[in-house]
């Protein structure tokens, strides 16, 4: 998609921080990070806005939510228990979807927000 960032990124014209690709997927870190882990996660293929997904993108979505448990131990942010049995660590994640949701790249891609507390705009 000529005129896209995302399309470029992924197709290496513009250089990303990138942590993570696969054939389908990339995941690189986002230029202005929210949190100490901030990373979005692309298909390399373009699609606009998660309101223009259907049900033929299913497995699409799901490999890239499925993704994230993986690049949460790589970035040092998956939840786990302490020996008291507490639970620490996580992260975040969210598609933002068109101007009322907030969405300012017109390529969909999940961001992935996590590592210690406090974050920008959370405590
Ligand atoms: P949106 O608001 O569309 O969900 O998020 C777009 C995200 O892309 C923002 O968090 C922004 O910081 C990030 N971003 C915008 N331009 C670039 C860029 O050129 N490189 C990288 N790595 N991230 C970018
Ligand atoms: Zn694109």
């Amino acid at each position: 998609m000529e005129n896209c960032l995302f399309c470029k990124i992924a197709a290496g014209s513009i250089p990303s921080d990138k942590v993570y690709e696969n054939e389908e997927l990339l995941v690189f870190k986002d230029i202005h990070p929210a949190a100490p882990v901030h990373l979005l996660i692309i298909p390399k293929q373009h699609i606009s806005t998660l309101s223009d997904c259907t049900g033929t993108d299913a497995g699409l979505l799901g490999r890239m939510l499925a993704l994230v448990p993986e690049l949460a131990v790589q970035q040092g942010c998956q939840v786990q228990q302490d020996e008291h049995g507490n639970r620490q660590g996580g992260f975040k994640t969210l598609i933002n979807s068109g101007p009322d949701g907030g969405q300012e790249v017109y390529h969909l891609h999940l961001h992935m927000i996590g590592g210690p507390l406090p974050w920008r705009g959370q405590r």
